[in-house]
């Protein structure tokens, strides 16, 4: 990619930090700019594509689940700059880390919430297989040639089952015997787990280099509630080393809706001997979750999760960090994708995440959709806590 100057369509980064920073000054508020890197349109930069992952067959990704190779040097190069910059050029007193991807398994078996649903995952698409990832992997003597017919093999597994085609064994036992056949499926998915980590890593080391002791923490997907194995991959203790502070997406006001599409989804393939019920049934006890039935979470308008489970999973993330410096500061939803928040669940959840000891939270995730209402019971809650 070339340097080039702003366009008359192009976001105006600094003029935004400006206005934003005219205001934030004269409330005493500070700025810590959340950095993503994915869900949304790839910018039209000539050369961007190129960093792009590459699927199974060799094509470029164009979007989620497939984002930019966290192998490639030219993304890491893009991206040093970009925490540079926010970090040298504008006065931010932290940086907030932001991505909602997993590796090649579970975007094979659109193992996230609406995973399942038409469009959204193929499993000829799971991604990376690009030279940077090759050749990384090379080096860590891993067969490349393996992994890619590991990924072939489950491919027809993940569509027959879409088709409702039932393998002769069943879905888990066939599943299974893939993985036994096929153990590079595994390898391949913690080698993507890994290298998020060392570019996240990179973030924290690129904005301490600029300035030392800037706070530099992380987002956490809300797939950590639904999904067991993306679960199992975000280990808290990892960020210890690198996170100030992390911000889990404990939502309750999404979740209802966001689980009963991840049962869908996975009951099309590895536990598609399961009903819907059956699974949810099963979330709830590997997830220590107690919600609603199935057919309650399908009612609309879409149930809340209760604030049980923003206690619980703040819970979770304190006592994962326990004995650092890290710092958990949970994103409460408030209307996120389903208008369904009131004052009171609210007020519950704030409660909630102080009671679990969270040390802050961020009001998530459209300021436009939130409501005055339900931002005066923030302030409320938080008054009458004596947090503010
Ligand atoms: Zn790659």
């Amino acid at each position: 990619m070339k340097p080039q100057a702003l366009g008359p369509g192009d976001f105006n980064l600094p003029d935004a930090f400006q206005k934003i920073g005219d205001e934030t000054k004269k409330r005493g508020m500070k700025i810590i700019p959340w950095m993503e890197e994915d869900n949304r349109a790839r910018p039209q930069i000539k050369g961007f594509d190129e960093l792009y992952e590459v699927d199974l067959y060799g094509r470029r990704t164009s979007h989620h689940p497939g984002g930019p190779c966290l192998n490639n040097p030219y993304f890491r190069n893009l991206l040093v700059a970009q925490v540079e910059d926010f970090v040298r050029s504008y006065d931010v007193a932290g940086i907030q880390r932001g991505t909602e991807r997993q590796g090649p398994l579970g975007n094979a078996l659109g193992a996230w919430h609406h995973g399942g649903d038409p469009g959204h995952s193929d499993p000829g698409q799971t991604s990376c297989f690009c030279e940077y990832c090759e050749a990384k992997a090379a080096k860590q003597g891993i067969d490349f040639a393996r992994v890619k017919k590991a990924y072939l093999a489950l491919e027809p597994f993940v569509r027959d089952g879409r088709a409702g085609k039932r393998p002769r064994d069943g879905y888990f036992v066939e599943f299974w015997r893939i993985l036994l056949r096929n153990p590079d499926l595994l390898v391949w998915e913690e080698f993507w787990s890994d290298s998020m980590r060392e570019t996240q890593r990179l973030v924290s080391t690129t904005a301490k280099a600029a300035r030392p002791g800037i706070p530099v923490g992380y987002h956490i997907w809300q797939n950590i509630s639904f999904s067991p194995f993306y679960r199992a991959e975000q280990d808290y203790h990892t960020f210890m080393e690198y996170a100030d502070f992390l911000k889990p997406a404990t939502y309750d006001n999404p979740a209802g809706e966001r689980m009963a599409s991840f049962v869908d989804s996975v009951t099309q393939n590895v536990f598609g001997d399961l009903s819907h019920q059956q699974m949810l049934d099963f979330e709830y006890s590997v997830m220590d979750l107690k919600e609603k039935s199935y057919a309650e979470l399908k009612g609309r308008p879409a149930p809340r999760f209760s604030s049980d489970y923003v206690y619980g999973e703040t819970k979770r993330s304190v006592d994962g960090v326990a004995g650092s410096n890290t710092r958990i500061t949970p994103g409460l939803g408030i209307n996120v994708q389903e208008h369904n928040s009131t004052p009171e669940s609210v007020r519950d959840c704030v409660e909630a995440i102080f009671r679990a000891g969270g040390s802050g939270l961020v009001l998530s995730t459209a300021y436009s959709a939130m409501g005055p209402e339900n931002l005066s019971a923030v302030g409320a809650t938080l008054r009458e806590l004596k947090l503010a």
